[in-house]
């Protein structure tokens, strides 16, 4: 075979997608992220499909930090933390983290997919045991393939069968057990039941861990996350052992991401974790408006409560206007559609009518579980969630679904 073979074989690939209908576009946006946003053929459409929840990605307080640190700190830093990558601001940063989720320690990393990329080896061997949700997301399910510990994998969101995969996992004879799920689940906006996991985990002398992306910030009375929202963080402790998260959803959206938990952990993590050791230091900037972030969210709950309410107003209205919805109190909200042609159908004609939210189909929702996947943001004001369910109203009419 050819190298004319490989780019052949290549372009082959790229056609079945296509044909398929799992070709992925990117939609080219003009504008800052925001309640309105303005692609580059000139159209001004409402956004409900990105993760700045809390509306930070352009707040002007955040953009100024953002400025700030720029200035004082530099544009990056050139190098990886442990040879020349650590500036206070990082430390701060780190410590801010903790003190806001309840933990001993936090690492930051690039990202949250190299957070949960690093998180699993250094800690486990081959003689332990990690328990994932099936429905985890992508960048767990690889950070688990890089470690040598058994894998034993539960039905989503079911609590008996975490319990067979503890009972499995002991009678293997699992010498450290770990659970890990996401807080919350970006598919269908699901909580996990963490008071209840937690219960079980103690039951069986098990560790749990949590991926917060579509949590900290906004989930529990002071937005903490979903240890919050489920009674777990008392005493400002946090009630779990491993948080990871990102802060480029809704702490500023920019990119980066953390691991936080015990003083031991979060130092292991510092010595072995690959993609801290390897890979370069959170620019200056991010870790500078980060700060900013967390001095917003520590001083007033009004952001999150705004998007506790922008939820609670679109899901009710969206519901009566005969929309079948996942119900929950998560800002992501999926419109069930079923049928993967008419999901792309309404996405496309809403966007006609000036609402940009997205269809979901399979491979990335179960065969006949298509929908259009709403996120809600502080950002929102009540004509824009207005505007967006008369849209739906509109398509749905024509498309035969309400
Ligand atoms: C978005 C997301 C990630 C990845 O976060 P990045 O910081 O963008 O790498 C990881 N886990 C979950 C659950 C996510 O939703």
């Amino acid at each position: 075979m050819s190298t004319a073979d490989f780019y052949r074989h290549l372009q082959a690939e790229l056609d079945a997608t296509r044909e398929a209908g799992l070709y992925k576009t990117e939609r080219i946006i003009a504008t800052p992220q925001g309640a309105v946003i303005r692609t580059t053929d000139g159209r001004e459409v409402i956004n409900l499909c990105a993760n700045n929840y809390l509306g930070l990605s352009s707040h002007p307080r955040v953009i100024e930090a953002a400025q700030a640190a720029l200035r004082t700190h530099g544009y990056g830093l050139s190098s990886v933390r442990f040879i020349c990558g650590t500036q206070d601001l990082h430390k701060q940063l780190e410590a801010r983290l903790s003190r806001f989720l309840g933990t001993e320690d936090t690492i930051l990393y690039a990202a949250a997919f190299d957070a949960n990329g690093g998180l699993f080896e250094p800690l486990l061997g081959e003689q332990d045991a990690v328990i994932s949700d099936a429905l985890n997301h992508a960048s767990i399910i690889d950070g688990i393939r890089l470690c040598k510990a058994r894998r034993y994998r539960y039905e989503h969101n079911n609590l008996e069968d975490l319990e067979r995969c503890l009972e499995q996992a002991r009678a293997d004879g699992a010498r450290f057990m770990v659970v890990f799920t996401d807080g919350a689940f970006s598919m269908d906006g699901t909580i996990a039941q963490l008071d209840r996991i937690r219960e079980i985990t103690d039951r069986y002398g098990a560790l749990l861990g949590i991926d917060e992306c579509h949590a900290t910030g906004f989930l529990g009375r002071n937005g903490r996350g979903t240890h919050e929202f489920r009674g777990l963080l008392q005493g400002g402790r946090c009630g779990v052992d491993i948080i990871t998260g990102t802060l480029g959803k809704a702490l500023g959206g920019a990119s980066g991401g953390f691991t936080s938990g015990r003083r031991e952990v979060i130092e292991l993590l510092r010595q072995r974790s690959r993609p801290y050791l390897f890979s370069n230091t959170l620019a200056p900037v991010i870790a500078g408006a980060s700060i900013a972030v967390l001095d917003l969210l520590e001083a007033s709950t009004e952001l999150r409560d705004k998007l506790e309410a922008n939820t609670r107003h679109f899901r009710m209205a969206i519901a009566k206007a005969g929309f079948e919805i996942k119900p929950g109190d998560h800002p992501i909200v999926p419109i069930m559609v079923y049928d993967a042609a008419k999901a792309q159908q309404l996405s496309a004609r809403l966007l006609e009518l000036g609402i940009y939210a997205i269809g979901f189909f399979y491979p990335v929702v179960p065969k006949g579980q298509a929908r259009i996947r709403v996120q809600l943001s502080a950002v929102h004001e009540r004509e824009h969630l207005d505007a967006a369910v008369a849209a739906f109203v509109k398509a749905g009419r024509e498309l035969g679904l309400v």
